[in-house]
């Protein structure tokens, strides 16, 4: 664990700021999970030294390298203090997230007909490096109402129904997006790709309901033990990664003009207030929406086959991503201010109470989604009152070995036969992909999950079990 830390609280640390830091930086995390985040703990520290950062740099408990900010971090930036904005902070799949639903039938309904549905949705999720969507674009008007309309624009088109935004962040779109900061190159790699997965990582996965720890608060999400759910984690496929490399670029020249300086070239950023800034704000936004367009389409395309094969309903959970930067008010030295929170690779949390919620989840709180892996746990938690770090949490458990280390660990085909074993139905994308997520190369998301609860991120209300994975 690198000497620079100091613990606060049994999942609580910080890092003092020194030389260019503006605020202090703080980790929560078990001491244990710390051990190999060294890389990722300096970069807590660079991040914060970004003008206009206020209160702390944060870190999840599932923390590991990534472009600039590391995966698991949190930052806010103040408009009215220079604040800026930076592409490394929201990561290169924008909007990345995770959808979660509920079928009405339950685990023992599913198994007579397990490889049937496997066998249904296999055609059906387009995935992988290779092109093919769910949805075939009829033209440039077909993109622009998804970069602007996000989910709501998909099911104004028949792909879902209104409940479907109710339990979306930002009820299925958020209003600020603007295509015009969209490069052609950037529509032109997403428009092929809407409704689809993409590669490793990303995944469509029917799950059972292992255990419940709040029997109330899963009601209102619309979970019970045994039940069937399928979790969906996909983002903004090659439309968000290009507008990331194009607005990185652009503020990577336009830096010096702002007198900003940072410790990483990765940081590139822009002040809120600037053309670069907004520009990218319009895009990243525009790349949100498709996000969401972009689940709510394979959530449609699961749904069919569930209905076609099992004769079951799917009804959503909650959606929400993992990797994007808002604008929010928060309260800083007991005044509320509005902040831009980047969240890359962190779940927004809201608590029971906020006005963000829709009214059926008012008094619980929001549904947060925590993809495990495709053989152990994955968790929801919900959003608690005076939640740290601006109302965030993990988003995963995040990555312990690089996907070239976890390949050489085991072969594809060698993993598919033990999670079939093991009564888990696989259907992959590629072996090599598959020996690339098996569970080791991730972190003990139940230690993830601990550390959460323990430093009050939010609460744990069901762990669900893969059952079989559709992986990217
Ligand atoms: P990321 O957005 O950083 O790519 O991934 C988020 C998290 O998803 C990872 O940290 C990991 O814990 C989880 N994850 C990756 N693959 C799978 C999978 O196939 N199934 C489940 N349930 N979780 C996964
Ligand atoms: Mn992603
Ligand atoms: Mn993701």
């Amino acid at each position: 664990m690198t000497a620079r830390l100091t613990q606060e609280g049994p999942y609580r640390f910080r890092i003092e700021p020194t030389g260019e830091m503006r605020v202090p930086g703080v980790v929560f995390a078990s001491r244990e999970l710390l051990i190999e985040a060294d890389q990722a703990v300096d970069q807590v520290a660079n991040v914060a030294t970004l003008p206009g950062v206020v209160e702390a740099s944060y870190a999840m408990p599932d923390i590991h390298w990534g472009y600039g900010f590391a995966i698991g971090g949190v930052a806010a930036t103040d408009p009215r203090q220079g604040g800026v904005v930076s592409p490394g902070g929201v990561g290169f799949d924008i909007s990345c997230g995770v959808r979660l639903m509920a079928a009405d039938i339950d685990d023992a309904g599913l198994r007579p007909v397990l490889q049937d549905v496997m066998n249904g949705l296999d055609p059906a999720v387009p995935r992988g490096m290779g092109r093919g969507a769910v949805w075939r674009l009829s033209g440039r008007q077909d993109m622009m109402g998804i970069l602007t309309g996000g989910s709501r624009y998909a099911v104004e088109r028949g792909h879902g129904d209104e409940r479907d935004l109710l339990r979306c962040e930002d009820a299925g779109a958020v209003a600020d997006a603007d295509p015009g900061q969209v490069s052609d190159r950037a529509i032109e790699r997403g428009s092929g790709q809407v409704g689809s997965l993409g590669s490793g990582n990303h995944f469509l996965e029917l799950q059972r309901v292992a255990e419940v720890y709040d029997t109330a608060v899963a009601e209102v999400f619309g979970l019970r033990p045994d039940q069937i759910c399928v979790m969906i984690h996909s983002g903004s496929r090659g439309l968000g990664h290009q507008i990331c490399t194009d607005h990185v670029r652009a503020m990577e020249k336009s830096m010096a003009r702002y007198g900003i300086r940072v410790p990483d070239r990765q940081l590139a950023c822009a002040p809120l207030e600037s053309p670069e800034g907004r520009s990218y704000l319009g895009a990243m936004a525009a790349a949100a929406n498709y996000g969401r367009a972009n689940r709510q389409l394979l959530a449609h395309a699961a749904r069919q086959v569930f209905e076609k094969v099992a004769g079951a309903r799917l009804d959503l959970v909650y959606d929400v991503s993992h990797n994007l930067a808002k604008m929010e008010e928060h309260p800083v030295d007991g005044e509320r201010r509005l902040l831009c929170v980047h969240r890359k690779g962190a779940t927004r949390a809201l608590p029971p109470g906020h006005a963000d919620l829709p009214d059926d989840l008012r008094d619980v709180g929001q549904p947060v989604l925590i993809p495990g892996t495709m053989s152990t746990s994955s968790y929801v938690l919900a959003g608690v009152p005076d939640g740290p770090a601006f109302y965030s949490t993990c988003h995963g458990a995040g990555r312990a070995k690089s996907r070239h280390q976890a390949a050489r660990g085991v072969s594809g085909r060698e993993l598919k036969a033990r999670m079939e074993r093991g009564g888990i139905a696989v259907r992959g994308a590629s072996w090599r992909g598959l020996a690339e997520e098996a569970a080791d190369a991730y972190k003990d998301v139940s230690a993830v999950i601990e550390a959460a609860e323990g430093a009050g991120l939010g609460r744990k209300i069901a762990r669900l079990v893969p059952v079989g994975v559709v992986k990217g």
